[in-house]
């Protein structure tokens, strides 16, 4: 009997336990899960490592004023509407979701091929300026944050790798007549995040 006892007071204990686990409120999931830029990192540096690099004085940053697109799209219209041999005007490509991988990175042939640039506009930015193009309309929305992670680890790698100083990270708007990248664009929160040389 005096057994029985303590296997019934066990048992509520554990009924009780059982019973506030039920009713508890669920557990706190994140909404969304953002690529890190220290997992996009090694992955920069084993893809863009492997190329030869010439000088570079600049970074410029565009947006692409579409709301979706990627390098192949506008590689075409650079080729057929502009009638640029060399085609895609960028050196590279940050997609948002809609046309290639939210935040993914794709290298462009100018800079596989370490040639000028055709997005500035302007002979010494096309020369020795490193184009990069977020895909999005900054006028109408922002970057998303996986292609803010992506933009930061790209920039970050170029300077390290092009000795490139943080007044020269540029973008379109500063020597041209333009909204480019749009002005929703956080700059700010680019070069806060950039290598000091
Ligand atoms: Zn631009």
């Amino acid at each position: 009997m005096h057994f029985r006892w303590k296997y019934c007071i066990s048992l509520s204990f554990l009924a009780i336990f059982y019973l506030c686990g039920c009713y508890a409120p669920p557990a706190f999931k994140p909404i969304t899960t953002v690529k890190p830029p220290k997992k996009v990192e090694p992955y920069i540096v084993s893809q863009l490592d492997r190329y030869f690099v010439r000088d570079w004085k600049y970074i410029v940053i565009h947006h692409s004023a579409s709301p979706s697109g990627c390098a192949v799209e506008f590689d075409k219209y650079h080729r057929e509407k502009r009638g640029w041999e060399n085609g895609l005007g960028y050196h590279f490509v940050i997609g948002n979701g809609h046309g290639s991988g939210d935040g993914e990175i794709e290298i462009g042939n100018r800079w596989i091929n370490q040639i000028d640039g055709a997005h500035a506009g302007v002979q010494e930015y096309n020369h020795y300026g490193i184009g990069i193009c977020l895909v999005g309309n900054f006028n109408e929305s922002y970057p998303t944050a996986a292609q803010m992670a992506s933009l930061s680890a790209l920039v970050g790698y170029l300077q390290d790798r092009c000795h490139i100083s943080s007044e020269n990270i540029i973008m379109h708007r500063h020597f041209r007549q333009t909204e480019c990248p749009g002005r929703n664009f956080p700059y700010y929160k680019v070069l806060a995040k950039t290598v000091r040389w």
